[in-house]
């Protein structure tokens, strides 16, 4: 029988991650037994986390499929930030948080919803099919919105989402807080990678306007240190600015306890980020106040002032 690859975005996050797991579960549930989940890319340490944490296997690394191959598609939908030759395969479903930048020629089941992850739409659709979450899935599940949303702090955080971390921590029997602190630390540990992988690990390409830019984010406990980096970050971002002739590059260090992001920012763009939030940049950076979700003070904001 044919396969049906489940996968999320390159670079992939804890809510890409999981999502595939619990997505595949989900298409096992309703009969599709050649459902495999997939991913684009190597796990970050705060997925790692969860997965030691679970005892759960890694996805498939895929990194081509067949023309005509059976996708579907979770926490992204933007073919920039999916496998490459996507438009000539078969997407079967879409289940996803983001702004909506697909076309297909043919009808499709499409699940998009403005919630602060994807596993809170997922958790909507095991209950809608009547299929009980285990504990395992209610776990895979809370780790994703705690990611997405940062501990729930995020301004992408709706209800939904709230009510979802209520019910998946009671199934769970996890102390969500804790646990949710512990792994959100865990994705802050950047020792052992190299800074052509730091500035890749949560890279996303994304226009505002006209202007080409990458947005890359890394959570820490503690912007200081990272600042220690801060000559060299430069130097792998120029480096990026050339090869894939950008006009902005914005990285932005985001402190997971104060809810606050650093950003350098690098290209002749640059002045785009002073005018968007009313910064003066200093050697390249400044403080963002209170900015923490790209999708929803980033994005905007650049293409609004863009
Ligand atoms: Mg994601
Ligand atoms: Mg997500
Ligand atoms: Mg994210």
């Amino acid at each position: 029988m044919e396969k049906t690859y489940i996968f999320g975005h390159k670079s992939p996050d804890t809510d890409t991650i999981t999502s595939s797991l619990v997505m595949c579960e989900l298409e096992k549930q309703l009969g599709n037994e050649n459902a495999v989940a997939c991913k684009l890319g190597n796990i970050n340490k705060e997925t790692e986390y969860v997965l030691n944490y679970l005892k759960i296997n890694e996805p498939e690394l895929i990194e081509s499929l067949d023309d005509e191959s059976n996708v579907i598609l979770v926490d992204h939908n933007s073919p920039s930030e999916s496998i490459d030759n996507l438009e000539k395969l078969n997407i079967k479903k879409i289940v996803d948080h983001h702004k909506i930048a697909i076309e297909t020629s043919y009808p499709l089941f499409y699940r998009a919803e403005p919630v602060g992850c994807t596993q809170t739409i997922l958790f909507k659709l095991f209950n809608e099919n009547n299929i009980e979450i285990n504990e395992k899935i209610a776990t895979l599940m809370l780790s994703a919105i705690i990611s997405d949303t940062l501990l729930l702090k995020s301004p992408t955080t709706t209800q939904d989402d709230k009510d979802a971390v209520a019910k998946l921590a009671e199934i769970s029997g996890v102390d969500y807080e804790k646990y949710g602190l512990e792994m959100l630390k865990a994705g802050t540990d950047l020792s052992g990678f190299s800074i052509d992988e730091i500035l890749s690990l949560d890279a996303k390409q994304i226009d505002f306007k006209n202007v080409k830019s990458i947005v890359n984010q890394v959570n820490t406990a503690s912007i200081s240190d990272v600042l220690e980096m801060k000559d060299e970050l430069e130097k792998g971002i120029e480096k990026i600015i050339e090869e894939e002739d950008l006009d902005l590059f914005m990285l932005l260090i985001t402190d997971i306890v104060n809810s606050n992001s650093q950003v350098i920012v690098l290209g002749k763009e640059a002045d785009l980020v002073e005018k968007a939030y009313g910064v003066e940049l200093e050697d390249n950076t400044a403080l963002l106040e209170g900015v923490v979700s790209r999708k929803k003070q980033v994005v905007p904001i650049m293409t609004k002032n863009a």
